[in-house]
């Protein structure tokens, strides 16, 4: 019989709704705190930058939110995803493993983050804003938001992270093209850009700086909402339609998932996928083995601590019990942009607490290198991000040929490389390193953390 590569679902079994892990665990999340009082925040707190269906999901505790038919339209652009056997890369490394991979690089955007700009500008637009503010990294958020903001008549400025901003300018220009504009962060159009640059002109930016950047705009007035591409809980529940997909596409293949592998800089598309297959695990339906892949040079799961910290740079947002390098920690200009966050998702810091899951950290050289054997194999190149989960499927797919043993390994490949080439023409020309990583670099930030008392 000839190999299957690919497991297809049609239009009408895209999900429906999606699924909230929240009251499926054995204990809820810590609260958010108000950065001034320490006091848990209500909706009050959040109005000034979201709307308030979203403000809703993220307190949500029901198990499963219908996806408005306006969002399933758009969703039906590119959804259901294909999930795909990785048979010649298997044959590559001569493994007896099963490696799937369920690829979002098929959306607009070429990522997953679609998923979850497209329903942030619905609500917003529902509600009456006419513009959204942003952060970008790596710019493959900033592409999305600017997709999903065109299609409902939003507005859409974008703070890119300055190290990106001057290694990739083709994403700008797509960000562009969809009708979004795109400020070089830290700016001078901000108070704690201004501050920041008065310190240092050059600063390569941070996730962290550009956030406050956004939010400091968005709330000067009020036709302007922020819009967050990852960490909170609202953008992992749109991110579920990712698992809630593959659970069907395993079935077509007849095989259950022992081992999942994602990348994770927010979290977000590792949530999407891992935790439709969590609940399962809960009810006793599956048991894999659940494995978060951080980047060495930005490891807040693996190096930084569990505590009360802000999500931006500037202490603007609510505080966030998670996985921390520090709120100020700036991270080497490492190629995966989209993974140079300090902190990390309060539910998947929650999950990761309560022994649900596991994390480890790779160097971005182990990454690129898994990157060609992938592309030379199954055809695709993958953005600097999903190389972090390559690497570790091939490192598990490697321990299944050692022990000789057929384990199905499943993993998100997140978006494609299209406009990462700077980072592949780095690695090729042997100029790519990796960072030495002192206990002193990751401890120094940490003195810096809010004390609650
Ligand atoms: C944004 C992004 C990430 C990191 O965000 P998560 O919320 O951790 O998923 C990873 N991969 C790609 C392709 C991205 O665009």
């Amino acid at each position: 019989m000839a190999k299957q590569h690919k497991f297809l679902l049609d239009e009408s079994q895209m999900p429906t709704r999606w699924y909230n892990i929240v009251p499926d665990l054995p204990s809820p999340p810590p609260p958010p705190l108000h950065p001034g009082t320490h006091q848990p925040v209500g909706p009050d707190d959040l109005a000034p930058l979201f709307p308030e269906d979203l403000i809703l999901q993220e307190v949500s505790t029901e198990r499963y939110i219908e996806i408005p038919e306006e969002v399933q339209d758009i969703y039906r652009l590119w959804r259901p995803s294909p999930l795909y056997r990785a048979h010649n890369l298997e044959r590559a490394l001569g493994t007896p493993a099963h490696i799937y991979y369920k690829y979002e690089g098929v959306s607009p955007a070429g990522s997953h983050k679609p998923n979850t700009s497209v329903p942030q500008a619905y609500y917003n637009a529902k509600s009456g804003v006419s513009k959204l503010t942003t952060e970008t990294g790596a710019g493959q958020w900033g592409t999305a938001l600017a997709f999903a903001c065109a299609l409902f008549g939003l507005e859409c400025e974008v703070w890119q992270v300055g190290a990106s901003y001057d290694s990739k300018p083709s994403r700008r220009t797509v960000i562009e093209t969809f009708g979004g504009s795109v400020h070089r962060s830290p700016s001078e159009l901000t108070e704690i850009g201004r501050k920041i640059l008065g310190d240092l002109p050059d600063h390569p930016g941070s996730l962290g700086i550009a956030i406050s950047e956004a939010v400091e705009v968005a709330g000067q007035d009020e036709k302007i909402h922020y819009a967050l591409g990852s960490v909170l809980n609202h953008v992992l529940l749109h991110q579920t339609v990712i698992g809630e997909e593959a659970i069907l596409q395993l079935e077509m293949a007849g095989e259950q998932p022992d081992v999942i592998v994602g990348c994770t800089g927010g979290g977000s598309n590792f949530a999407g996928l891992a935790f439709p297959f969590l609940r399962e695990k809960l009810a006793g339906r599956m048991s894999p083995t659940i494995r978060a892949v951080e980047p060495a040079s930005c490891p807040s799961l693996t190096r930084g601590t569990y505590a009360y910290d802000f999500g931006d740079t500037g202490g603007f947002t609510p505080l966030m019990k998670m996985h921390t390098l520090g709120h100020d920690f700036v991270p080497d200009p490492i190629h995966a942009g989209g993974l140079r966050y300090h902190g990390m998702s309060p539910l998947i810091s929650h999950v990761y607490e309560l022994g649900l899951m596991e994390a480890i950290a790779v160097p971005q050289t182990e990454c690129f290198a898994a990157a060609l054997q992938f592309a030379r194999s199954e055809g695709i190149v993958p953005a600097p991000e999903p190389t972090h989960a390559l690497a570790a499927c091939i490192r598990e797919a490697l321990a299944a040929k050692e022990a000789g043993d057929e384990r199905v390994i499943l993993t998100a490949l997140c978006g494609h490389g299209h406009f990462d080439m700077a980072a592949y023409d780095a690695y090729l020309g042997g100029r790519m390193v990796d960072e030495e990583l002192t206990d002193q670099r990751f401890a120094e930030p940490l003195t810096r953390l809010p004390q609650i008392g």
